[in-house]
């Protein structure tokens, strides 16, 4: 059986991609905790992909193993994209959601809202000790509240209204969400991806 180390020390994000992949069959999914030697990986890429790509490079190389990384943000029309891969530090280094909400929101103070569109959009790498096997894209458009509305979820969740449910994702159910999110549309093709590298590579290691 293949193991699967995936690269993030983020439980939600673990949980979530269980949810999604732990039924594979021949492959073992494996928290990066079982690695404690791997130090913090730095995000230096421009672009989500390169991101993702950077993050299951470096744990593969590491382990030897079969690695999944993803990355994500959102994107805001009006901001020419921003806040990106800068979305998590977006009101600074050690910036909370709060932190990054308030100043998504007085960046876009006056802003009418037919030019509020954004859209989230999560990056998944897959990696093998040989290199980048394929990265996949997930991306969810909706238009930036207002005001903040909602409880669950987390980071800019309240801001992000979504006109066809009527509703922020912060007040939809998790198991909706979790249902049409960037994250979810990226982990489906990303489990696509994986079954036909299985298969490949079973077939080569016969
Ligand atoms: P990362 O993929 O963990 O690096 O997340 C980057 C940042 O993007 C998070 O800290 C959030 O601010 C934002 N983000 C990513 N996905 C979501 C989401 O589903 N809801 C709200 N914010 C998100």
């Amino acid at each position: 059986m293949k193991k699967l180390v995936i690269a993030t020390r983020n439980d939600r994000k673990y949980e979530e991609l269980i949810r999604i992949l732990g039924d594979l069959p021949l492959l073992e999914v494996v928290h990066l905790a079982a690695y404690p030697g791997i130090g913090p990986i730095e995000e230096t890429g421009d672009t989500f992909r390169e991101n993702a790509i950077i993050k299951a490079l470096a744990v593969s190389s590491y382990t030897g193993e079969l690695s999944l990384a993803d990355d994500s943000g959102l994107c805001v029309d009006a901001l020419d994209g921003k806040p990106g891969v800068y979305s998590s530090r977006f009101a600074g280094m050690a910036a909370d959601d709060a932190a990054n909400i308030a100043k998504l929101r007085h960046l876009l103070a006056g802003t009418p809202s037919e030019k509020r569109g954004a859209h989230f959009i999560c990056a998944v790498a897959i990696a093998d000790r040989h290199g980048i096997i394929d990265v996949a894209e997930g991306r969810v458009d909706g238009v930036i509240a207002d005001a903040p509305k909602g409880n669950n979820g987390f980071g800019y969740d309240p801001l992000f209204f979504l006109p066809g449910y009527g509703k922020t994702f912060a007040e939809l159910d998790a198991s909706v969400k979790n249902g049409i999110s960037h994250r979810f549309r990226a982990l489906v093709q990303a489990r696509r991806l994986l079954v036909e590298y299985l298969e490949r590579t079973e077939i080569s290691d016969r």
